[in-house]
C-alpha cells in the first residue's frame, strides 16, 4: 500500500468541494437524527438518490420515529417499499426497529458495535449513520466511495475480495478528517456517485484531479478490477392472473428468499397444467384462458422470464377464503399490500386490458 502524504489535503480537498457543491439539502439531511439517516442510507444502497426521494418521504410520513415503524405491520413496511426492489432491506429495518424497542428502549444506539450488530448494518453503514447524525469519526467505504479511493491510489484489484478491500478502508481511516466528518462523509459518497461514476468520470470537475494515480496514468477504465463474469442463469416460470369477480388470486411469499413476505402471483411450473391448478388449488374452473408474452425480470444473480396466464374464472361456489397466506386482491379497492415490481406490472395491465 502506498504511504498516505496527501491524507490532509484530501480532505481538505474534498471539503471545499463540498462548500461549493454539496448537497445539501436533502431530506434526511434537514433534522439528520440517527433513524432518519438510517432509513436513508438503507434506502440509498442500490438505489439512485433521485428514486429514493419521494419513497422517503412516504416513507417518514408513514413511520416518523424508530417505534412507530417498530409497531407497524410487515405488510404496511413492505408496501412502502414496493418498487424498490431488494426487499430483504425492508424487513431487516423493520427487525431492526423491534430489536432496538426490545435492547435500547426504543432509542437508536450510540455504540458502533451496537449499531453493527442490527441486521441490515454493515460496517460502512454504520459509519454513515454515525458520522452523518453526530460527526463521530468513523470512515465509510461504499461501493461509490471504493471507487473513488481504488482510483485515485491505483489499488488493483476487485474491490469485493477481502485484500482489496481492506487496502481500501485502509485509506478510507486515513483520510477520514477530525473535524467536520458529517460534512465529508456526505461529500466523499456524492463524489463518488455523481464524478467518479463507473463509466465515464468527469475528472475535469474532480477536487481530487491534481494528484490522482488512475487519471494520471490513464487507466480509470480498468480501475477497479472488476469481478470475473459469470453468465446469469435463465430461469422460468409461469404466474397464473386467476381473476374472479373482479378480484385476482395472490399468495403469500415465505417469509425468507426472494420477494420474502410479499405478495404474489401463483407461480407454477412452466409447462404445467394450468386448468387443473385452478382446480386443485382453487376448487374453480377455468371460463377461459389467455396466454401474455413473456415477462423478463432481472434480479442480481439471475434473469426469470415469467409467462404470465390470465384465467377467468367462474362458480365461487367453494372457492378459496383469504387467510394469511392467500389473498383475493381488488386493485380498484387499494388495499396496502406489498407486490414485488413485475406482480404489479401484470395487475396493471390486467386491471386495464
Ligand atoms: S480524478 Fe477522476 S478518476 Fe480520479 S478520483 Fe477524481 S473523478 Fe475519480
Amino acid at each position: 500500500m502506498a504511504a498516505v502524504k496527501t491524507s490532509t489535503s484530501f480532505a481538505h480537498r474534498v471539503l471545499r468541494w463540498f462548500d461549493e457543491h454539496g448537497r445539501k439539502d436533502l431530506p434526511w439531511q434537514r433534522d439528520p437524527t440517527p433513524y432518519r439517516v438510517w432509513v436513508s442510507e438503507i434506502m440509498l444502497q442500490q438505489t439512485q438518490v433521485a428514486t429514493v426521494i419521494p419513497y422517503y418521504q412516504r416513507f417518514m410520513e408513514s413511520f416518523p420515529d424508530v417505534l412507530t415503524l417498530a409497531n407497524a405491520k410487515e405488510d404496511d413496511v413492505l408496501h412502502h417499499w414496493s418498487g424498490l426492489g431488494y426487499y430483504a432491506r425492508a424487513r431487516n429495518l423493520h427487525e431492526a426497529a423491534q430489536l432496538i424497542r426490545s435492547r435500547h428502549a426504543g432509542k437508536f444506539p450510540r455504540r458502533f458495535d451496537q449499531v453493527m450488530a442490527l441486521p441490515g448494518i454493515g460496517r460502512s453503514t454504520a459509519g454513515a449513520i454515525l458520522a452523518l447524525s453526530a460527526g463521530r469519526r468513523f470512515p465509510i467505504l461504499d461501493g461509490n466511495v471504493k471507487r473513488v479511493l481504488a482510483r485515485y491510489y491505483a489499488v488493483e484489484g476487485w474491490p469485493g475480495k477481502t485484500s482489496v478491500a481492506n487496502t481500501l478502508w485502509e485509506y478510507a481511516t486515513q483520510n477520514t478528517p477530525k473535524k467536520r466528518v458529517a460534512n465529508y462523509t456526505q461529500a466523499i459518497m456524492d463524489i463518488g456517485a455523481t464524478i467518479c461514476t463507473r463509466s465515464s468520470p468527469d475528472c475535469v470537475a474532480c477536487p481530487l484531479n491534481a494528484d490522482c494515480i488512475a487519471l494520471r496514468e490513464d487507466r480509470t477504465h480498468e480501475v477497479p478490477g472488476k469481478k470475473e463474469k459469470k453468465a446469469k442463469p435463465l430461469r422460468q416460470t409461469q404466474m397464473v392472473i386467476a381473476h374472479h369477480d373482479g378480484a385476482v388470486f395472490l399468495e403469500r411469499r415465505p417469509p425468507s428468499g426472494i420477494w420474502g413476505g410479499l405478495w404474489s402471483l401463483p407461480e407454477i411450473d412452466t409447462g404445467a397444467d394450468v386448468a387443473a391448478w385452478c382446480h386443485t388449488r382453487l376448487s374453480l374452473n377455468p371460463a377461459e384462458t389467455d396466454r401474455w408474452d413473456t415477462l423478463r425480470h432481472s434480479f442480481s444473480h439471475y434473469d426469470l422470464d415469467i409467462a404470465p396466464v390470465v384465467v377467468r374464472l367462474v362458480d365461487s361456489a367453494g372457492q378459496v377464503a383469504d387467510n394469511a397466506d392467500s389473498l383475493w386482491y381488488d386493485p380498484l379497492k387499494g388495499a396496502q399490500i406489498g407486490l414485488p415490481a413485475p406482480v404489479a406490472k401484470l395487475i396493471q395491465q390486467w386491471t386495464t386490458s
